[in-house]
């Protein structure tokens, strides 16, 4: 992939000083386009590629070196986001290669649906990876985001053989991905990769649900309860069994 300054990138948002999105200080890029359709989604309004704001690299990148002393600081970064960042490919790509450039750790958040040999580039380029895996279960996996959990774990299969950092994110919902054996299943695929570094379990809400009345859209967890302490205490403790270094959002 040619580096281009004129390859232009849609995007959803910009959060300058994120804190929730990998290491430290994190200029937070969340892009359009998604491949999935999670119940639970916060950013349905991300789904539609050709939406957002167009941006250059070059523009994208002179609103990121602003913050280049906070990221250093603080031992952060910038985090490409959505959405799905792997719908576009090329952007991030040279959005990440830039910043290498610049001395700035990168990160991408993805479900890893999009596994392919431009996404492989990606992956290689990056510093660190946020794989937010549903479910550990295939069908389940499809009820919860009409699409399929096979390439996730092949995605999670080459960060491990490239020996990539990863932070895992699991969204704990009552009923959808709750379920005891779910999360014995998800901790025993998860302990055999040693490059996962962390285990983040987020507790559902509901933040999102107002985009989706906005966009006609049906919002089929308006009934959902956000997870009570213990099942989240109930959550940690199977995964911690595994040796897992667990942190609740
Ligand atoms: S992968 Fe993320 S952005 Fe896409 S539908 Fe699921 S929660 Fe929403």
């Amino acid at each position: 992939m040619p580096t281009n300054k004129m390859t232009i990138g849609n995007i959803h948002s910009i959060e300058s000083c994120g804190t929730v999105d990998g290491p430290g200080i994190r200029f937070v890029v969340f892009m359009q386009g998604c491949p999935l359709r999670c119940q639970y989604c916060h950013n349905p309004d991300t789904w539609k590629v050709g939406e957002g704001q167009q941006m250059t690299v070059k523009e994208l990148m002179a609103e990121v070196v602003k913050y280049r002393s906070y990221m250093k600081f603080s031992g952060g970064g910038i985090t490409l986001t959505g959405g799905e960042p792997l719908m576009q490919l090329d952007f991030v790509y040279e959005v990440i290669e830039a910043c290498k450039k610049e001395g700035i750790h990168t990160a991408i958040d993805t479900s890893g649906y999009v596994f392919n040999d431009r996404a492989k580039k990606i992956i290689d380029a990056v510093d660190m990876v946020l794989l937010d895996v549903k479910h550990s279960d295939p069908e389940q996996y499809k009820i919860i985001t009409s699409g399929r959990l096979a390439p996730t774990l092949q995605f999670l299969d080459y960060l491990g053989e490239i020996n990539k950092p990863v932070w895992v994110r699991y969204v704990l919902v009552p009923k959808l991905s709750d379920q005891p054996e779910a999360i014995e299943n998800l901790a025993i695929i998860l302990s055999q990769y040693s490059n996962i570094e962390r285990i983040e379990l987020l507790p559902f809400h509901k933040m999102g649900e107002f985009k989706w009345k906005e966009l006609g859209l049906e919002y089929k967890l308006s009934d959902t309860e956000e997870p009570d302490k213990m099942a989240i205490i109930d959550a940690m403790a199977i995964l911690k069994k595994h040796n897992l270094n667990i942190v609740t959002g």
